[in-house]
């Protein structure tokens, strides 16, 4: 039995305790709406200062900055698609915000990181495909060795908390 842990919760992803928290920002990477307004509020205009200096990311990349005043101590940026009916790659770009990000974390060390549910406010990629896109990656990259032990996916909706409960259920039964 291994000892890393998916699980998801339902509340506010700028008041999470983990190493790092994962911002589903846009392509400028100068902040937003959404949980991206919130975790530039909640960090502070360092934050927004630091992410000037990054020259934007690309749909379905990922970029690290420091978390300021947040509880994380790191934010990962990434930047997932917008949904166009599904057939301009928007799932392999989601999927790729999740890896691209376990992979900074891991670089870096991480143990403990945090998720939003990507795409699926503004957006507007499907919330039950986002979920099982979002559960399968993550999943995957567990069963590879890494710094990784622990991963939370923050739903700010009870229909989300409810979407990721199921979906984690079918897919990682043994979580
Ligand atoms: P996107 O543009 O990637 O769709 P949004 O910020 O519009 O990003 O929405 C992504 C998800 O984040 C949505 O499910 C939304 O309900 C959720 N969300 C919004 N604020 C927060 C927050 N403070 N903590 C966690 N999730 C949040």
């Amino acid at each position: 039995m291994s000892k890393k842990q998916i699980l998801a919760l339902q509340g506010d992803i700028t008041k999470q305790a983990v190493e790092a928290i994962v911002n589903a920002a846009n392509n400028t990477l100068l902040g937003g709406g959404g949980v991206d307004g919130a975790i530039h509020r909640a960090a502070g205009p360092q934050l927004l200062e630091e992410c000037r200096r990054l020259n934007g990311c690309e749909t379905g990349e990922a970029k690290i900055t420091s978390g300021y005043r947040l509880p994380a101590r790191w934010v990962i940026h990434t930047v997932g698609p917008v949904w166009q009916g599904g057939n301009e790659g928007e799932e392999e770009l989601l999927a790729s915000c999740y890896r691209k990000s376990l992979a900074l974390a891991a670089e870096n060390q991480i143990v403990s990181i945090a998720f939003p549910a990507i795409s699926t406010g503004v957006y507007r990629f499907p919330l039950e495909k986002a979920t099982k896109i979002a559960v399968r990656e993550v999943n995957n990259f567990l069963k590879k060795p890494s710094s990784i032990e622990q991963i939370i996916f923050v739903c700010f909706s009870q229909r989300a908390f409810d979407c990721y409960q199921e979906v984690i259920q079918e897919l990682v039964p043994e979580s």
